[in-house]
């Protein structure tokens, strides 16, 4: 589709070149008139963002946001289109060469259940609607990034694969990029994840454990049976417990006890309650440490439960996984960091590095080279259902990702 053979013989005259070193910023004109083009058409960017988000995308329920974005990257012109068998989207890009293997991401799913409504609604340089920032914006960045590399016919040194991923969010426990890694995908050498919003750059993955912890018992009537033991006590002992827990603040790590319930009635006395607990932390000692602290302390619940009373069942725990997700932390000497940093000097923006737990928490745990950027423009109350996305200077965002893709594959 591309007609490149001036350019092609070009090229292999002057011998192919990585600009690791140096900024591709100022050696291609192409790539200059990409970067304003995607200035110039930022509001179709936006456009298409608010087309994404209007497409429900539950967990577990991708499907008709993953056929858009296929059709999409049809329209686009990239190549060998599919669906994984866990629901990923992927798309090559025709102009790669065949230096290092980058997989630029974003992710399909939203924390919204189905039903939910989707309907953006536009206040001036503000956008109002569930997923407009998490992730639609990634999803929009990522076909921009795809239209200038097409509509420019930029050839890269390296491959470039596109991907919409599927179940990044809490439920999903990062299901998509797990079956990547794991399954579909050989000799990844980078993964970029556009995951919400503003210029951030996300290396250091926090990892997290998360539980539901279920005690079970006889149950009985509250008078009649009284003396048996109680799950809810259990818990309520179990709850004081690990809301005493002090844990280090640098690596930062935290606990929340997130969801209770369980009871039949007032006046009953229960049969099974349970919690949902998540802890997290950058550093995966950290993270063992107060995982074993909160089962401990759980046990500790349960026996002190089943000892203050002598009769009824013995009460039991049970704890059901509910997500585990890797951590790491990147060299700072890492060259995606340093392509990225290049990026950011390129177009002005001062680096602001941060912690998160993305769709990069696998391949960074993994040894590979990954990291998580903002899309551009700002956003505010992520994860509900008043979600923001404001635009402006969004564009910034869209050019640095693509800025970023290009001096990690380097031009032709
Ligand atoms: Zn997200």
């Amino acid at each position: 589709m591309f007609r490149f053979a001036a350019k092609l013989a070009l090229v292999m005259l002057m011998g192919f070149q990585t600009l690791n070193a140096q900024s591709v910023w100022n050696e291609k004109t192409a790539v200059k008139e990409a970067l304003r083009f995607l200035q110039k058409v930022e509001d179709e960017t936006i456009r298409e963002q608010i087309k994404i988000t209007e497409i429900p995308a539950p967990p577990f329920k991708e499907g008709q946001r993953a056929e858009y974005l296929m059709k999409r990257f049809r329209d686009l012109g990239l190549h060998d289109v599919r669906r994984d068998s866990e629901g990923n989207v992927i798309a090559a890009y025709p102009g790669g060469g065949d230096g290092p293997l980058l997989v630029l991401s974003a992710h399909l799913d939203s924390v919204f259940p189905e039903g939910t409504d989707v309907k953006v609604r536009r206040e001036g340089n503000i956008l109002k609607g569930p997923g407009i920032s998490d992730d639609s914006r990634g999803l929009a960045v990522m076909l921009a990034v795809a239209r200038a590399l097409t509509l420019h016919k930029i050839t890269i040194g390296g491959r470039l694969l596109f991907v919409g991923t599927v179940g990044e969010e809490g439920p999903g426990n990062l299901r998509g990029v797990r079956h990547l890694f794991e399954k579909e995908l050989e000799e990844v050498d980078y993964f970029i994840s556009i995951d919400d919003v503003g210029l951030k750059t996300i290396s250091t993955a926090v990892g997290s454990n998360r539980y539901k912890v279920i005690f079970r018992g006889s149950g009985g009537h509250s008078y009649a049976d009284f003396g048996i033991r109680n799950p809810m006590h259990a818990l309520g002992r179990a709850m004081a417990g690990i809301a005493d827990f002090q844990v280090s603040s640098r690596p930062k790590t935290t606990f929340s006890i997130g969801r209770v319930s369980g009871g039949t009635s007032v006046n009953s006395i229960a049969h099974t309650v349970w919690m949902e607990v998540d802890m997290r932390s950058q550093d995966a000692e950290e993270l063992d440490k107060l995982d074993r602290m909160f089962k401990k302390t759980v046990y500790k619940a349960l026996v002190r439960e089943n000892r203050r009373w002598s009769s009824g069942d013995t009460l039991t725990v049970e704890f059901v996984t509910i997500g585990k997700r890797p951590t790491g932390t990147l060299p700072e000497k890492a060259t995606i960091l340093q392509a990225v940093s290049r990026a950011d000097q390129a177009l002005g923006i001062e680096s602001q590095y941060q912690p998160g737990s993305t769709d990069a928490n696998v391949p960074i745990s993994m040894g590979i080279e990954a990291v998580t950027l903002g899309g551009g423009g700002d956003g505010q109350y992520k994860h509900s259902l008043q979600e923001t996305f404001d635009t402006t200077d969004s564009y910034i965002g869209t050019q640095r990702i693509f800025l970023a893709v290009l001096e990690l594959l380097g031009v032709r």
